[in-house]
């Protein structure tokens, strides 16, 4: 029986993640559930799992949370901030974990969650991005297994079943390109928040649909996939493929290159996750080749995206740079969402704080935490400084 946690339940995955669950009755339990402000959507999700604990961002919303909680006669324990988010992580009655938060705040619950031996399966890739090294170090430590869910790195996983590591000469990530692929960098100054949120092929989240747009996405899971499978990141090759039909391809030092495909369906790659190593029908729309009859793949344009090549150089430089641009992305994409920045500014401000930030080589949890927020706070300035 999995008893699983839901971090970030309230969103894209994890509403997703449920839908999921609602399948799997007889062999998975939901134990815990978080959101950060969506109150509403938790209170349906209590009111259904009934789970042992739920965590929220604010202490308001804590109490209010608990008081329903006790005037509908449940007993789901409610926690609230950080700590809160830690607690759902490694609670005593769980097994697994999915974390399915968006951002680097995930990292302090996935590493917790991993040290009380959670099985672990990982949606929120800004936390391997900035600290892939000491979480894939504390999972080898404390023997768990880290199951991808963003569905490239489902894709390989699947690829490199029974696979051993000497034997890839290099991961082939897919990307869509977003909604635009072939639009003019003199354009990209001029697209609004609603063009850049309408993805051709897949319906997530906001901070990933932008990254998406911007190609960042490629360039994070370059990195989360450079981590999760031991591969230096000049072995990954990116490639443009806008049906999203082929989500990833191993090739072999023998030149055999492997591929997982489906229709676009993030159920697939978290049914998968929840399931591993077992597999079970799922209510993905078949694959028909014959109809889809073209599949196009092209090489990504890394000067309409900087941001992919922000990305790539962070992870090569690695230590605290893929924190740095992390952080500064984050803050760029809010502010972008926002109105307050352009399109094409959220590149510029990524580069600006990392050619501001001072480099550790080899930091500790507490240092990556550091340039995390320092990040944070540099990329707030520049962004003042652009809007005067
Ligand atoms: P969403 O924005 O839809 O959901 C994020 C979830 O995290 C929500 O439950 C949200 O709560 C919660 N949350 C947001 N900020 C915080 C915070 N500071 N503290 C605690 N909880 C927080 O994101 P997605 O589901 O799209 O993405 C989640 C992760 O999965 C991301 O890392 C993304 O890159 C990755 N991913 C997503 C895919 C997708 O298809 N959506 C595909 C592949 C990877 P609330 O609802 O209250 O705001
Ligand atoms: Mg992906």
């Amino acid at each position: 029986m999995k008893k699983v946690v839901i971090l970030g339940s309230t969103g894209s995955i994890g509403t997703q993640a449920l839908d999921v669950a609602r399948h799997l009755i007889k062999s998975l339990k939901i134990v815990g559930l978080s959101s950060f402000s969506n109150i509403l959507r938790l209170k349906d999700q209590i009111r259904e799992f009934r789970p042992e604990i739920a965590s929220v961002w604010f202490e308001k919303d804590c109490i209010e949370l608990k008081s329903w909680c006790r005037e509908n006669n449940l007993k789901t324990e409610v926690v609230f901030g950080i700590e809160g988010l830690i607690k759902a992580a490694k609670h005593h009655s769980s097994n697994f974990v999915l974390s399915a938060v968006v951002g680097s705040i995930g990292i302090e619950p996935l590493l917790e969650a991993i040290k009380s031996k959670k099985q672990i399966a990982l949606a929120n890739k800004e936390a391997l991005v900035v600290a892939g090294k000491l979480i894939m170090d504390a999972a080898k430590k404390c023997g768990v297994t880290i199951i991808p869910v963003d569905s490239e790195h489902s894709a390989v996983f699947q690829c490199l079943k029974n696979e051993k590591n000497k034997f890839i000469s290099k991961i082939i990530l897919t990307a869509s390109g977003g909604p635009f692929y072939k639009k003019s960098k003199t354009k990209h100054s001029k697209v609004t928040v609603a063009e850049a949120l309408s993805h051709p092929t897949w319906k997530m989240g906001k901070k990933i649909t932008i990254d998406s747009a911007t190609l960042m996405n490629k360039g994070l899971e370059a990195i989360e996939a450079s981590h999760l499978f031991n591969v230096p990141l000049k072995n990954i090759e990116i490639v443009i493929h806008p049906q999203s039909i082929v989500h990833s391809l191993v090739q072999f030092v023998d030149g055999s290159v492997l591929a997982q495909l489906s229709n676009p369906d993030m159920r697939l790659p978290i049914q998968y996750a929840l399931t591993f190593p077992e597999r079970i029908k799922s209510g993905v729309k078949e694959l028909s080749l014959t109809r889809i009859k073209k599949l196009e793949f092209d090489v990504p344009d890394f000067k309409r995206f900087p941001s992919l090549e922000l990305a790539l150089k962070a992870g090569k430089t690695g230590g605290t740079m893929p924190a740095a641009m992390n952080a500064a992305n984050e803050v760029a994409v809010e502010k972008f969402l926002k109105k307050e920045i352009s399109f094409s500014q959220i590149p510029k401000v990524v580069k600006k704080v990392m050619d501001k930030h001072l480099l550790n080589k080899n930091p500790n949890i507490r240092q990556i935490l550091n340039s995390d927020l320092n990040s944070r706070k540099a990329a707030l300035k520049i962004i003042k400084e652009i809007k005067h």
